[in-house]
């Protein structure tokens, strides 16, 4: 059957350009005609700056260079996210990697839980590589011999979302996709089958194509508008619908994790860059207004705004559907999870590789839309789940948005992984979807969701040799710490940006 020989791409934020240019990299040159439609008038959210490690493996497929990478778009790198007033304890970090390292098969947390019943070993995270790491602000790259207590960590990046999406526009432009400046006013289907022919710009320009992908943001302008794909609402679970950014000039401390501080009707977060920081205000508008919401935010910051706060509103929640006929719907115009966990991004790197595992040709099996959608929905469902966790375990913050939380019914599939940690710390083991075990480890440590016993398995060490174990663990630590150097030096060393550091004066 005939193989697809036009995709047509509607939007240009990051997730378009991304599409793009997974599909220009994945096709031998001249089998498929790739283009990309945005208007600058209406633009891109021009948010979304943190990343996951799975980044990384988008930039190894394209074959990006890292430092120039980093370069383009001020990047900065990131070892997890600190979460402040989600626990008790006031801190907490989720780092991309462990906590310890595990002996003998054991997880770290059950030895660690179990030295708690016969000494004092300290916080957990003292034993986290990475989590110390961040804490004193350094970075190098992790290492491959699994023996090192530096192989226990990944990394990811901050970057500057709009210089992200035009350092993608340009590599995918040389490499042949085509961008058509305009905005698209139609959406003409096939008056039986309902697929979609072509897209009417403004000037009465058509843009026919076999695929569309709908990367048209929260507008969802295929999608939503015209296929009217339904949508699965999360709000009672995930009631913020509002953020509040604002850029600031940069620190002279360059933190390599994402900061993200519970407020009272939700959270703020702090991202660094080389040239400024990033910051917002993510917020519930049943429980606070936006004049409150903007004091919030800018009685935190830690340095000067360099502009006005802009407000962006969302609803949580996800297309019941991203594959609908022969469209497409990514990034944003497939849903919305709030950026706790900077997961959007990942979200359609992960759709990404779906798409091109299940790449239909001109048939349009609705065996692979099902595919796609089911293999969506268990990546949703898995950040959701996670994403409930930080409010409903949320022990650090008081006011009506987290007396609600903490009071809701959550979905059946996380009150089970609750339990299970509850009993004997242990967790989900999943194929498919985000969040490894040591993720969720962090999160219910950090917010004081208590095994009630270890794992017996734990007790395969003696008193004395885990005692031992966990003051070697301690030392080596230390020894390796030492030797490394501050986050801002190490930028400056692998990705220095002479442009940035005026603009930040620095
Ligand atoms: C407050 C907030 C914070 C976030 N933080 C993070 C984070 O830290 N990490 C993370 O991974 N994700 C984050 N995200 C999500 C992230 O911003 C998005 O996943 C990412 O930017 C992709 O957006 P997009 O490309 O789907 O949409 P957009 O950036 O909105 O792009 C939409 C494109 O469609 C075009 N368009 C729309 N309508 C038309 C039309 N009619 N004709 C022509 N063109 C049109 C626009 O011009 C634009 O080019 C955050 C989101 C929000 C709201």
């Amino acid at each position: 059957m005939a193989p697809i020989r036009n995709i047509t791409i509607l939007g240009g934020g990051t997730s378009g350009w991304m599409a793009a240019a997974v599909l220009v990299r994945a096709f031998k040159p001249g089998l498929c005609t790739v283009r990309l439609i945005e208007s600058e008038d209406i633009g891109i959210v021009g948010v979304g700056e943190a990343t996951l490690p799975q980044v990384r493996d988008f930039n190894t497929f394209l074959g990006l260079d890292e430092p120039e990478f980093m370069r383009a778009t001020n990047a900065t790198f990131k070892l997890g996210i600190e979460f402040r007033g989600w626990g008790m304890s006031g801190s907490y970090h989720h780092p991309f990697g462990v906590h310890g390292q595990s002996a003998g098969g054991i997880p770290f947390h059950q030895l660690w839980l179990r030295a708690r019943t016969f000494m004092d070993p300290g916080p957990i995270e003292d034993y986290s590589f990475p989590i110390r790491l961040a804490r004193e602000s350094r970075f190098d790259f992790p290492i491959e011999d699994p023996k090192s207590i530096r192989s226990t960590y990944a990394y990811a990046y901050h970057f500057d979302a709009v210089l992200y999406a035009r350092y993608l526009r340009q590599w995918c432009e040389a490499r042949g996709v085509q961008r058509i400046e305009g905005k698209v006013t139609g959406v003409n289907q096939n008056p039986e089958t309902g697929f979609v022919e072509t897209l009417t710009l403004e000037n009465g320009e058509t843009v026919g194509g076999d695929l569309f992908i709908d990367c048209s943001g929260f507008r969802a302008v295929i999608a939503g508008q015209t296929l009217n794909s339904g949508w699965e609402d999360w709000t009672p679970w995930l009631p913020c619908d509002r953020a509040l950014a604002v850029p600031t000039e940069r620190t002279e401390d360059l933190t390599p994790y994402t900061r993200a501080t519970a407020r009272e009707a939700g959270w703020t977060w702090r991202i660094p860059l080389q040239h400024r920081t990033g910051n917002g205000y993510v917020f519930s508008s049943r429980f606070t207004t936006e004049d409150r919401a903007r004091e919030v935010l800018l009685g935190a910051l830690d340095a000067r705004a360099q502009a006005e706060p802009r407000l962006l509103r969302f609803q949580a929640g996800r297309r019941t559907a991203s594959w609908t006929k022969n469209v497409i719907a990514l990034g944003l115009a497939s849903g919305f999870l709030e950026p706790l966990e900077s997961t959007s991004i990942y979200l359609s790197q992960i759709a990404l590789t779906f798409l091109m595992r299940l790449m239909p040709d001109a048939r349009f099996d609705p065996a692979l839309a099902d595919e796609f959608n089911r293999l969506i929905d268990i990546e949703y469902e898995r950040v959701r789940d996670f994403l409930i966790l930080h409010y409903h375990a949320n022990t650090g913050s008081s006011g009506p948005l987290w007396d609600y939380v903490r009071s809701m019914d959550v979905p059946d599939s996380l009150k089970a992984k609750m339990e299970m940690f509850r009993h004997r710390g242990h967790v989900p083991h999943y194929k498919d979807g985000l969040f490894s075990p040591a993720s969720w480890i962090a999160v219910f440590m950090g917010q004081d969701v208590t095994p009630q016993a270890y794992d017996r398995q734990a007790d395969a060490l003696s008193q004395e040799a885990l005692t031992r174990y966990l003051k070697d663990l301690k030392r080596k630590i230390d020894t390796n710490l030492a030797v490394l150097p501050s986050h801002a030096d190490f930028v400056a060393g692998h990705c220095f940006d002479p442009k940035a550091a005026e603009a930040a004066h620095v």
